[in-house]
């Protein structure tokens, strides 16, 4: 199965990832994620991505979508994948379909996290996030057990620099003028999107987005069971 989680910065997308992964077992790709390791690793694509991300900006496209086909590869054959943070433009939606195609995939469902405006800002200035294995804290909401340190691997926590109160203002604007046209593309072109309320608490959204999942891999079943 292939889920897109989509959303805008600050709306739960990356704490939803890591439990489909964990505990269901999907191969994660976080687009996000890879590039920053791209970034500390100062490899080849970390070099031509980092001044976007510092700006808040989208990453170009055929270096994003140069991403997606390595995991592609990386990930063969195991079957379930999850996505996050990727597609971020019409561009890369049809790309993405593409490249699917070339791979005998396709999408099963889009996951679109809908959060009132108002509390994103709010979730982006109280996050924090582990550097070494990306899972993520709300010092308010969800904070570590000890101050600052990660509960998973005792590292430092850090505040990611583009949650800074100027870069999150253009990541917003980027998020309605190039990814909100693909919420509508795979709303009424594909039909393939379904709204999750992740204003509530991490376990009320991880049981919405479960039940979906599960919905989904049973209607599978039975088809194919069904011939
Ligand atoms: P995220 O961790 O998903 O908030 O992504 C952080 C930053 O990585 C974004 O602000 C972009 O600069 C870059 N980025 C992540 N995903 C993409 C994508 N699909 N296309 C272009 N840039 C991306």
């Amino acid at each position: 199965m292939i889920i897109v989680l989509l959303g805008p910065p600050g709306s739960g997308k990356g704490t939803q990832v890591e439990r489909i992964s964990k505990e269901l077992g999907f191969y994660k790709i976080s687009m996000g994620d890879l590039l920053r390791e791209a970034i500390t690793k100062d490899d080849e694509i970390g070099k031509k991505a980092k001044n976007h991300l510092v700006d808040g900006k989208l990453v170009p496209d055929y270096l994003v979508l140069e991403m997606v086909r390595r995991e592609l590869e990386k990930e063969k054959g195991k079957g379930d994948i999850v996505f996050d943070g990727f597609p971020r433009n019409l561009n890369q939606a049809i790309s993405f379909d593409r490249l699917l195609n070339l791979a005998g995939k396709k999408i099963d469902i889009v996951l679109y996290f809908d959060i009132p405006f108002a509390l994103l800002a709010r979730r982006l200035s109280q996050r924090r996030v582990c550097p070494r294995c990306s899972t993520v804290y709300n010092l308010e909401t969800a904070p570590p057990r000890s101050h600052n340190i990660c509960d998973k691997c005792g590292s430092t926590l850090v505040k990611r620099r583009d949650d800074s109160e100027k870069i999150v203002k253009s990541r917003f604007q980027v998020y309605e003028r190039e990814t909100a046209p693909v919420e509508e593309f795979y709303k009424r072109r594909r039909n393939l999107l379904i709204k999750i309320c992740s204003d509530g608490s991490k376990d009320e959204v991880w049981k919405e987005i479960k039940k979906h999942i599960e919905k989904k891999s049973y209607k599978e079943n039975s088809n194919q069971k069904g011939g």
